[in-house]
């Protein structure tokens, strides 16, 4: 077998032309366009290439984008005195803060001055725990993507068995609880896990977030396994690659994404849709119905 490669860049693309027919419709509407404040402590030279993308991602689909810049030695209570001030901005439908932040800071006490109201990454703990309970605002954009790869390729998530590699808190445990509400059967993983070969054979979808380089091997896939890599590793010699085993694995999977080109186009897709829905959402535009809205899926568990 030799795995369909699912194409990142091409299914972002589609939901980036989406995003600018929806942004037109606001602006036709006379309505305030959709704005995202980007916060940016320090100047961290791969987080500058991430707020980088992001903005010019924002110009690409007509969000107006605020970068807001903080010197590394900033005091914490400043940050939160910013974001309470963007909180306050009508004119500002989703603030982000870029990760990481520098060691002194305490990371949930920033996230969780976000108003839930305009947390797109989805990172709030009211976010998170929707995620449990029902009523997720804002899935967080890189599980959300991931979502949206399977489903742009039809593939059936209901009933199959789901190992994720990885249980970060803004990966691998919102990605597992988004598959639950699909009515996966989903295992976790993590460093601690004995044996992972032995939970990665049983995956009919196997996700991988782990930041290891050749962690998945072809011998831990199944034959006809839908593999995805959300890894990104920079190799001594400046090459990027995911915890997949590309060629290898490609060999025995029925789908697989690659790396770069694969999940991660599609994270900052998911940003700007999550902004433009919090910008509708305050204008009460409603959006063109689709059956692939994870907020409503979510919202009616
Ligand atoms: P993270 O916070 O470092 O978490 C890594 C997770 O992987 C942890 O849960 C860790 O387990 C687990 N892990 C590490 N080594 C393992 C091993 N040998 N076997 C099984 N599990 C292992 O990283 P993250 O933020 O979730 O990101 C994961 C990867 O995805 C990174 O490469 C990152 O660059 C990439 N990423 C990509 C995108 C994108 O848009 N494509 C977005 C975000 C992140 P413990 O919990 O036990 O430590």
């Amino acid at each position: 077998m030799t795995a369909t490669i699912i194409n990142g860049n091409a299914v972002a693309a589609e939901i980036r032309n989406d995003c600018r027919e929806r942004v037109k419709r606001i602006v036709a509407r006379g309505a305030t366009p959709p704005g995202l404040a980007v916060i940016l402590v320090g100047s961290d030279p791969a987080s500058e290439i991430y707020v980088r993308n992001k903005i010019r991602a924002c110009r690409d689909v007509g969000i107006r984008s605020v970068e807001v810049r903080f010197p590394p030695d900033v005091n914490q209570r400043s940050v939160i005195e910013r974001i309470g001030v963007l909180n306050d901005d009508p004119s500002i439908h989703g603030i982000l803060v870029q990760l990481p932040l520098p060691p002194s800071f305490d990371i949930a006490k920033i996230l969780h001055a976000i108003s839930v109201e305009k947390d797109v990454d989805g990172f709030h703990l009211y976010n998170v725990g929707g995620l449990v309970a029902g009523g997720t605002v804002f899935p967080p954009c890189t599980p959300f993507g991931v979502v949206k790869l399977l489903e742009h390729e039809r593939i059936p998530i209901e009933g199959k068995n789901v190992v994720v590699v990885g249980a970060s808190n803004i990966v691998g445990k919102p990605m597992a609880l988004m598959l639950m509400q699909h009515e996966a059967t989903v295992s976790i993983c993590h460093a601690k896990t004995r044996d992972l070969a032995q939970f990665t054979i049983l995956a009919d979808i196997l996700i991988v977030a782990a930041g290891k380089p050749k962690l998945i091997l072809p011998q831990m896939v199944r034959t006809g396994a839908v593999v995805i890599d959300v890894g990104i590793n920079r190799l001594k010699d400046g090459t990027l690659v995911g915890d997949v085993d590309f060629d290898g694995v490609a060999a025995k999977a029925s789908y697989i994404t690659p790396v770069p080109g694969g999940v991660g186009p599609m994270t900052v897709s998911m940003l700007l849709y999550n902004t433009i829905g919090s910008c509708e959402r305050r204008h009460q535009v409603t959006k063109p119905a689709s059956t692939s809205d994870t907020n409503t899926l979510v919202a009616a568990k």
